[in-house]
């Protein structure tokens, strides 16, 4: 599995990771203090009535994000705009048959290259509702910025990336994590330890289409984004045993390359004093199973990090420009890293400024 080789391998090679804190984001079930929700919770009315006050308050901060069908618009929009550089297809629908629309970005969409393909996965649980907004600001910034910046001309003309701004539309519309069926799509794909997903007649139709795919598209890395937590979260995500341990993968260190190149080009993701250098190995923060991460990684041998973006799982939305500018440099620089270019040639310097700073955390 080893086809990513990086240059600078070797400044990361000795990072070890710290004492993490454990928090809820990317798995478990929503903790009481972010959702409002108490689980085992004997009193049902009592539950029912936190449930719909929780739903009242998702609802007030929907407001200035887009809608399922004003996200559809923005991508027809998109593409119309920039049909030079993008395509558009579907690769499903979801439980109450939303399309679930993906963009190409690449000076020859649609078409095989010799090139790597990177996708971005955003929405995954339905209400941390980030990560769509941002791919839509992505996908434009890279159009706006062909031929006039290098990391856009780069990235366009040398990957096919791939964005399925909202893989779970039917959970967004219902203001919860999981899809309309209200399963949590992150627990929902087959396990390497243990058997529970295995039955393909209850798989959901979002996670089938992801498999599917897996199977027509060859992709080196991809990333889902996430809020809850702020972390650049790397396999394994599972331990054999259910133990929270660090479970390294036969390629851990390209991941911790990948998870730190992330969170030290963002913002503030590597100051954490929950997560050291701001990434975390996922069974060491706390084991999931049936997680698409470690999926990703056993059965498309595609390294994929997931992504925890922002603390507050669903922040006003005045908030969004905000989270944009803190994560910009670090989608861009993660799709650009799976170029020998970028990691050979004029973007030297960045990466070495990335490298130090990594060296002096671990004394
Ligand atoms: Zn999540």
């Amino acid at each position: 599995m080893k086809k990513l080789i990086f240059p600078f391998i070797l400044c990361f090679s000795l990072y070890l990771s710290s004492f993490f804190r454990l928090t809820i984001a990317r798995g478990g079930e929503p903790s009481p203090n972010r959702s409002g929700f108490v689980e085992n919770s004997s009193v049902g009315s009592l539950r029912q009535l936190l449930e719909e006050d929780h739903f009242r308050k998702l609802e007030k901060l929907a407001r200035g994000y887009m809608s399922n069908s004003e996200v559809e618009k923005a991508i027809k929009a998109f593409v119309d705009r920039c049909s030079h550089i993008s395509r558009i297809y579907s690769i499903g629908k979801s439980v109450l048959g939303f399309p679930l629309w993906v963009m190409e970005i690449s000076d020859k969409p649609g078409e095989e290259e010799a090139e790597p393909a990177f996708k971005f996965i955003g929405n995954v649980h339905g209400d941390e509702p980030v990560g769509r907004e941002l791919l839509l600001l992505l996908a434009n910034w890279l159009c706006n910025n062909y031929m006039k910046d290098p990391l856009a001309t780069l990235i366009i003309d040398k990957v096919h990336l791939h964005i399925l701004p909202s893989m779970n539309p039917d959970g967004f519309s219902l203001r919860r994590r999981g899809n309309a069926n209200n399963i949590d799509l992150n627990r929902d794909f087959p396990d390497q330890f243990f058997p529970m997903n295995d039955d393909l007649g209850t798989r959901q139709p979002e996670t089938k289409a992801i498999i599917s795919w897996l199977r027509e598209i060859r992709f080196t890395a991809s990333a889902s984004l996430h809020g809850g937590a702020l972390v650049a979260n790397y396999p394994w995500d599972g331990t054999e045993n259910k133990q929270k341990n660090y479970y390294a993968c036969p390629d851990d260190e390209t991941f911790r390359f990948m998870a730190s190149l992330y969170s030290r080009s963002h913002y503030n993701m590597s100051l954490s004093k929950e997560f050291r250098g701001g990434i975390t190995n996922g069974a060491f923060w706390y084991p999931v199973y049936g997680g698409m991460q470690d999926w990703n990684y056993i059965h498309g041998s595609c390294f994929e990090l997931t992504l925890e973006i922002s603390d507050n799982k669903w922040p006003a939305a005045n908030e969004l420009p905000t989270l944009w500018e803190f994560n910009k440099m670090s989608m861009l620089n993660l799709v650009a890293s799976l170029v020998k270019e970028y990691m050979e040639g004029y973007f030297h310097q960045i990466v070495e400024g990335l490298c130090l700073p990594l060296l002096q955390s671990r004394e």
